[in-house]
């Protein structure tokens, strides 16, 4: 590799007016603007590396602002540097011995920490020449293992467990990678199913789903049980009784009112109840999962580091393992919450959608069934279809499945056009509705 060096951090508040039209609505989060803190890493070699994280409107300028805080520690350092010593840069932004006060790997810091290792990572695969799943893919075990940080889980899972793991699994490995670049990997769809949908618009989006092959459905729960009621049988009836269901009350409960509501539900055939309860209670996961069986407990989208999902998964609150490709500390930490779900043996069906989400778990989800899991048997990742028209490197679902990604990279680039119109707040987009509303109020 020749010496790349990063010079320069772009960053870019982007948000996209969804809320419009209810999409991406839930039981908390009625009127989601779907929004990404972008940066663009610029180096002296003419490449750049493209990251986000994700938010759903206000205060994505303080994520922002904490990406340029941080920038500031890989700015200057080199690519090759950087390669050399994956899990030693990645600890040096997320345990830096002054903004670690601000987490330590959680909250806007966290998020902030993705994004930039995301777009790292994404340089370092397309100066590869190859997508980034196949980049890990292909990777030899002693370096995955060498680019993740076990710092705290090797009570679970330390590097000789990891390395044991992945060894395990390298005889079949380009199996897996002929069979994904074949067939891809099963997907669910959550657009039938948001809260602010009305009876009809869920009608058709089943339809459309079933027409485009999907077996998987989610809706979500949580602000009427009545509700709830009447659009599950409305899913059951456009599903039937061959296809799965899955319903999410994005953390809507208290313990006890999460084990209530569930049961009205359970007739209609539920496969996995995802964030009952607050994303923090790892003993309140544990104690519903053990009401609802044969129920499944789901969780992980705002779970916020390795550590957690370690209690998570050991305590028996997490039975399905929701993995975010930008709520944790990116690439890195992801290979960490890999092992520990294969560990502790929980499927790992990773959250998507907002923007560029799915984009980005179609490379996590390859390199977990790859090198972590190798089975795609009880395991679907979840797909959204909204916003991919941005993206120069869209996901691509075809007959239900995320086909695997193909150009060089993390995917994560989104076109200038839409960089230009959607930011906030002076792109067009926005100045065009702000005066609008000036008019009318
Ligand atoms: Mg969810």
């Amino acid at each position: 590799m020749h010496t790349i060096t990063f010079t320069r951090a772009e960053i870019v508040d982007l948000r996209f007016p969804t809320s419009e039209e209810h999409h991406g609505s839930d039981a908390v989060h009625v009127d989601p603007d779907y929004s990404a803190a972008y940066v663009v890493l610029h180096t002296d070699a003419g490449v750049a590396g493209h990251g986000f994280t994700f938010t759903i409107g206000r205060g994505n300028e303080i994520v922002c602002q904490a990406i340029e805080s941080l920038s500031s520690l890989v700015i200057g350092k080199t690519l090759e540097n950087i390669a050399a010593d994956r899990r030693g840069f990645w600890r040096s932004l997320a345990q830096d011995s002054q903004f670690r006060w601000l987490g330590p790997e959680k909250g806007v810091m966290q998020l902030a920490l993705a994004a930039l290792v995301n777009a790292v990572w994404d340089l370092e695969a397309r100066v590869a020449s190859k997508p980034l799943w196949k980049f890990l893919a292909e990777m030899p075990a002693e370096e995955l293992v060498a680019a993740t940080d076990l710092h705290g889980v090797r009570d679970a899972v330390d590097e000789a467990a990891m390395l044991a793991m992945l060894q395990a699994n390298d005889a079949t490995r380009s199996e897996r990678i002929a069979r994904v670049e074949r067939e891809g990997f099963p997907a669910y769809t959550t657009s039938c199913g948001w809260m602010g949908y009305s009876d009809d618009v869920v009608r058709a989006r089943c339809r459309e789903a079933i027409a485009e092959g999907f077996t998987h459905f989610k809706m979500k729960i949580g602000q009427s049980i009545d509700d709830d009621v009447r659009r599950a049988r409305i899913i059951r009836e456009e599903i039937g009784t061959a296809r799965v269901l899955m319903v999410d009350a994005n953390q809507r409960f208290d313990v006890q009112q999460a084990i209530e509501w569930i049961k009205p539900l359970a007739p209609f055939g539920i496969w996995w109840f995802e964030e009952p309860v607050s994303p923090d209670d790892i003993l309140g996961h544990a104690l519903i999962a053990r009401a609802i069986a044969p129920i499944k407990v789901a969780t992980g989208e705002q779970c916020q580091n390795r550590v957690m999902f370690k209690q998570f998964l050991a305590s028996g609150g997490m039975q399905i393992c929701q993995l975010d490709s930008c709520r944790v500390g990116g690439v890195n930490d992801n290979l960490a919450i890999m092992a520990l779900a294969r560990h502790f043996k929980v499927p790992v069906c990773p959250h998507a959608g907002g923007v560029g989400l799915c984009e980005l778990v179609a490379h996590l989800i390859m390199v977990d069934y790859i090198r972590f899991n190798p089975t795609m048997e009880g395991r679907v990742c979840e797909f959204v279809d909204h916003l991919h028209e941005h993206f120069t490197d869209p996901c691509v679902i075809k007959h239900g499945r995320y086909l695997a990604p193909t150009k060089p990279g993390y995917s994560c680039e989104i076109k200038r056009e839409s960089l230009a119109a959607f930011a906030f707040p002076n792109g067009p987009e926005w100045t065009r509705r702000a005066t609008a509303k000036g008019v009318h109020s």
